[in-house]
């Protein structure tokens, strides 16, 4: 950073973890760097290679028809016979939703904590056959070999039980994966971030920390997730009638508060959506949400009690079409119907791109004479993710000789630089990786290498990866300016035009004479189309799509998708 002038720190490692090892430690990010979404990353020493997380992400607004994004596995798949282990931080579908797609294709063991491996069984068996897969359940604090490395899972705090930063001793040191963390001083379920570990492992030598950037934007300390419960209580205690929350349906906290808050006020409890109902289920046989029999009722049995003496949970927090709530919303869920009086809690941060469908969502329930509640108006929610000062604490208690920020877009990347440059790292032990690129440390050096293979692949609502950017891309023409189809007749036998072609277009609003005309220049192609060509059917499309176009492109500014069809006779 120009100018800025740092003593260098004490506490900043000014050696290297003493290592006279000729073997490359290799670190290479196939999603969640330079973005906030399917976290892959890979790390590799020898003939080892273990793979920590496997996530998927939402799809952009211009995402037509993709349901989700998931990572590049052709890196991993030409490597599969060194693929030794897949290492799971915690349950959230940023860092577990593509295990479905890889897991078939590969053969290695699956480690994470209980917590985690059983929401990821469930999710897992909706899809795949779970015979081939094998899930082994360690303990946050446990350590496990594979091969010539060593995993270590240590607790940190999060919007989800049992997260864990993951420690990987290689012949050059520790390195170190944050994990998705917040430093909570009062979790709700009492299990605290690991500090001592952490500081003993910085003792040992981390050789670099792949570090949460998230929330590094925002100064000072977040809240502690127990503060919602007084916002909960708030809102819950002046409601009237029903009272429905809506919050990911991975966040057992967050449901334990909303639950406690519900029997303070002598409410019961229903769930709505399968996902959340499931993840109650299994959290509740686990014993990490404490749910009293007598207070949680099915939703079918919401009818025996009066508005105030329900609160209900439910999914839909990002508006997601199919999700309970949005349901509701349009007033089609069978279920549940939105009336008013009622009070609808928004516990959740809208992930980025979603913003718009959440407001229209919003609208709708304000419509059907609901009051609708978002943490603008009271503390109900808080974010799992450090902010900076919890980020700087996190690096002074690992002192990683090499930082790297991840799990943020490329301008959290550059704050956490700047940050770690503040605080007295120099400029070349700060890495900026991008997806695909290789992280190279010697006993020396680190260095970035030629990169890999990396990108998204797009997942449609059956589960197939088929969209690629080529269909995008056409979908994205047809939902700007329409589609221009051309049909034509061929004689065969004669070699000639059987019939006038005929133009039909679809969503275009170019002016009729665009249509008009490209019709007249097409006798032009015609012609120049000799006897012999006008067999060669190709030929004849490709001639005909490009006249159109450029017919089209004379009278307007658009770009349809244009389709010519040739019939033989
Ligand atoms: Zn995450
Ligand atoms: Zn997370």
């Amino acid at each position: 950073m120009a100018g800025a002038q740092v003593m260098s720190p004490s506490h900043l490692p000014s050696n290297r973890y003493p290592s006279a090892h000729m073997a490359l430690v290799k670190v290479i990010p196939l999603g969640g760097a330079g973005e906030i979404g399917k976290n892959c990353t890979v790390v590799e020493q020898g003939d080892d290679l273990i793979v920590v997380d496997v996530g998927l992400a939402f799809p952009h607004e211009e995402h037509y028809g993709v349901d989700i994004v998931i990572p590049d596995f052709t890196y991993l798949l030409e490597n599969k016979d060194r693929l030794k282990a897949i290492v799971l931080t915690h349950a959230h579908e940023d860092h577990v939703g593509a295990l479905s797609f890889l897991l078939p294709q590969v053969s290695c063991p699956v480690y994470c904590t209980p917590f985690t491996a059983a929401l990821v069984q469930s999710k897992l068996e909706e899809r795949i056959h779970m015979k081939e897969v094998t899930i082994e359940v360690v303990q946050p604090g446990d350590t496990v070999n594979v091969g010539e490395l060593s995993v270590e899972f240590v607790r940190v705090t999060h919007s989800i039980p049992e997260t864990s930063a993951i420690a990987i001793r290689t012949v050059h040191g520790i390195v170190l994966f944050t994990a998705d963390f917040k430093f909570d001083f009062t979790p709700v379920d009492g299990k605290l971030s690991n500090l001592a570990r952490l500081a003993e492992l910085g003792d040992e030598g981390v050789v670099i920390m792949l570090c949460d950037s998230t929330n590094i934007d925002r100064p000072g300390w977040g809240p502690s997730e127990s503060r919602v419960t007084d916002g909960l209580r708030r809102v819950v205690k002046d409601a009237t009638g029903r009272v429905l929350v809506t919050m990911f349906a991975s966040n057992i906290h967050r449901m334990q508060q909303a639950i406690d808050v519900a029997i303070e006020n002598g409410r019961k409890v229903a769930a709505t959506g399968r996902r959340m109902e499931t993840t109650i289920d299994i959290a509740r046989r686990m014993g990490y949400l404490v749910v009293p029999e007598d207070c949680y009722i099915r939703l079918d049995d919401i009818g025996k009690y009066s508005a105030s003496q329900l609160l209900i949970l439910t999914t839909g927090s990002q508006g997601e079409p199919m999700a309970a709530l949005s349901q509701m919303s349009r007033g089609e869920y069978g279920r549940l119907k939105i009336v008013e009086g009622d009070t609808i809690i928004y516990s959740a941060r809208p992930i980025p791109g979603n913003e718009a469908v959440i407001w229209r969502t919003i609208n709708r329930l304000f419509k059907l004479g609901a009051i609708v509640v978002t943490d603008a108006d009271s503390p109900i929610h808080v974010s799992g993710h450090a902010y900076q000062e919890e980020i700087k604490m996190m690096v002074n208690l690992v002192r990683p000789f090499y930082f790297a920020p991840v799990h943020g877009e490329p301008r959290h990347q550059h704050i956490s630089a700047k940050m770690a440059v503040t605080m007295g790292w120099p400029q070349h032990r700060v890495f900026r990786l991008a997806n695909g690129d290789v992280l190279c440390i010697d006993a020396e050096n680190a260095f970035v290498d030629e990169p890999v293979q990396s990108g998204e692949v797009l997942v449609d609502q059956h589960g197939n990866a088929a969209v690629s950017g080529e269909v995008l891309a056409e979908r994205t023409a047809l939902g700007h300016d329409g589609v221009v189809v051309v049909s034509m007749a061929i004689d065969t036998e004669s070699g000639e035009f059987a019939a006038r072609p005929e133009i039909e277009v679809r969503g275009f609003s170019g002016p009729d004479d665009a249509v008009l005309d490209a019709l007249d220049d097409l006798g032009d192609v015609f012609t120049k189309i000799g006897p012999n060509d006008i067999r060669d059917t190709e030929k004849v499309e490709k001639a005909v799509t490009e006249s159109v176009r450029r017919s089209i492109s004379r009278h307007c500014q658009q770009r349809p998708v244009v389709v010519a069809v040739v019939l033989e006779v």
